[in-house]
């Protein structure tokens, strides 16, 4: 049981911006930004790739409408959205979540982006192995 599942629940208070019977919005207590936004499924799970297609279906449903929300109150034209698995890749809180961070000035998300280079043959082992898993 995560922090996320008490606020779900109504048992600790959050800044609810959106919910409905799949997914819950709500201010992000340390906001990277103005206006940083959690977006929540209610469904427990730890990683994204554990939701179901419905829980799944139902973030990707609100998410750009979340996201207009977020623009047209904080008036920024930017953003990014993150979404961190495992304590490795940033994850401090062990329930899927969505961050809507918009850019405002020089606050925002900053990004580490350590680009390599893409060989043909490992590309051609990448696009087998993972068809290979999504037809299992
Ligand atoms: P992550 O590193 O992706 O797991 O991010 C977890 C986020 O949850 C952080 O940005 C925290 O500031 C935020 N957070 C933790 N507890 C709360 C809370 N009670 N209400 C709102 N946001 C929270």
């Amino acid at each position: 049981m995560t922090i996320f599942s008490k606020i779900i629940a109504g048992d600790i208070p959050c800044h609810r911006v959106y919910e409905d019977a799949h997914v819950i919005a709500f201010l992000d207590i340390g906001p990277v930004s103005r206006g940083h936004l959690l977006v929540v499924p209610k469904e427990v799970k730890a990683q994204l790739h554990e939701l179901s297609d419905e829980s799944a279906a139902a973030i990707g449903r609100v998410l750009p409408r979340l996201a207009r929300a977020v623009l047209a109150a904080t008036g920024a034209t930017a953003y990014n959205i993150l979404q961190n698995n495992g304590a490795l890749a940033h994850q401090a809180v062990m329930h899927v979540h969505f961050h809507i961070i918009p850019r405002i000035g020089s606050a925002g998300l900053g990004v580490g982006w350590n680009s390599g280079t893409l060989s043909a043959s490992d590309a051609s082992e990448l696009v087998t192995n993972m068809q290979a898993a999504l037809h299992a």
